[in-house]
């Protein structure tokens, strides 16, 4: 057994390097591996099931090899690419998850979610996030043309990369109170998410009992993953 968990590598059409690193991995890590799981934002933007862009291909393609060969392939929405649908899973093999996903790792429970959730500090995100969630705002924007969409997306990024510069770093983070009001609601002693790009394990007291919150990094400059084997778990 060895689960492989991913989350914001922000893979981007125009950034090859990157979507190079990610095959690399594929064929490497992930090709021993039983499980991955990939928390989010796996993509910069994805404007809908029906992206025609070329420079794609090779993601999906990858994925597809990883479930052909065995690898059970789980993928969940991030803030990015919560548009990923039943189209995406059907080309690729992967397996969508919820906002909230409880599995269990070598017996132990763990909570997978992509964390954006946890950042209740930061009022004006949760605001955008329900908009851009709720079923009305997706039906229209998916019964736009793919240039109109590409176009809002990148308004979209514009706009958040504004936000995030005016905010800071503690609204943007996530919230401890929040954390453990999750974990004792999903009775787990183990949070596993990213979003926050700060890449770390987390020990704490979670009523009496020892407890962790492990965080995955963004991918901009290099792979970073969490492997959970029979050996434990570890952060790369
Ligand atoms: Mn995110």
């Amino acid at each position: 057994m060895a689960a492989l968990f991913i989350s914001d590598l922000h893979l981007d059409a125009g950034h090859p390097e990157t979507i190079q690193r990610f095959m690399g991995f594929m064929q490497q890590e992930a090709r021993g591996a039983t499980e991955l799981y990939i928390l989010g934002d796996l993509f910069e933007a994805w404007i809908g099931d029906d992206d025609d862009d070329p420079r794609l291909t090779p993601i999906l393609s990858a994925l597809r090899e990883a479930t052909r060969n065995g690898v059970s392939c789980a993928v969940m929405h991030g803030n990015r690419d919560f548009l990923m649908g039943e189209q995406f899973c059907a080309a690729t093999g992967c397996r969508l998850l919820g906002d909230y996903e409880r599995i269990e790792i070598n017996g132990e429970p763990v909570l997978l979610t992509h964390g954006d959730l946890l950042c209740t500090d930061d009022a004006r995100y949760q605001a955008l996030r329900g908009q851009l969630r709720s079923a009305n705002w997706q039906r229209e924007f998916l019964t736009k043309t793919v240039a109109e969409r590409r176009k809002i997306a990148t308004d979209l990024r514009q706009m958040s990369a504004a936000e995030i510069a005016a905010k800071t770093d503690d609204i943007m983070d996530v919230n401890q109170t929040t954390v453990e009001r999750t974990m004792r609601e999903f009775d787990v002693r183990v949070l596993l998410h990213g979003h926050t790009h700060r890449p770390a394990i987390h020990r704490f007291t979670l009523d009496g009992r020892p407890a962790q919150r492990i965080v995955l990094g963004a991918w901009y400059e290099q792979n970073s993953f969490v492997r959970w084997d029979e050996g434990g778990v570890k952060l790369t």
